[in-house]
């Protein structure tokens, strides 16, 4: 969709950390822990009964090879995962993506897990610049 961003954006096409036949994953611009990723179908469909089974594999695929790679580059002791649907809910970007935050003791960002303090919400956290996006996708890159 030429609107969406996740398709369009050129900036987001730069900065995929892997990806496969039919899902992506790249660093989001407002991450809330270093290593926090979106992993999205590369078709544009915005809710989760809309993904194939292949997509969802796909998916999942990715998700675990990041798993290892954000273990061995950001010290991951644990991961959150999370999406929200519709716009009600605090989606904002009209296609699936699922994020993936690493987590270790110590580290800042999330420190409450209720939904309301957990999940992010436009205007409420300062967007990362590209050039440090990119820094984070080539550490993941290396750890694939
Ligand atoms: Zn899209």
């Amino acid at each position: 969709m030429a609107d969406c961003p996740y398709c369009s954006e050129p900036t987001i096409k730069e900065r995929i950390v892997v990806s496969n036949e039919l899902a992506q994953a790249f660093p989001t611009n407002i991450p809330i822990v270093p290593g926090h990723v979106l992993i999205t179908p590369i078709r544009c469909v915005a809710i989760f009964e809309e993904l194939t089974s292949k997509e969802l594999e796909a998916i999942f695929d990715l998700r675990s090879k990041l798993k290892i790679a954000l273990i061995n580059c950001f010290g991951a002791e644990g991961f959150n995962y999370a999406w929200n649907e519709g716009r009600l809910a605090g989606q904002s970007v009209p296609h699936f993506h699922l994020h993936m935050l690493p987590r270790k003791s110590g580290d800042t960002g999330i420190t409450e897990y209720k939904p309301r303090k957990f999940l992010y919400r436009p205007g409420s956290r300062e967007q990362s610049p590209q050039s440090e996006l990119l820094v984070i996708t080539e550490l993941i890159q290396k750890h694939l």
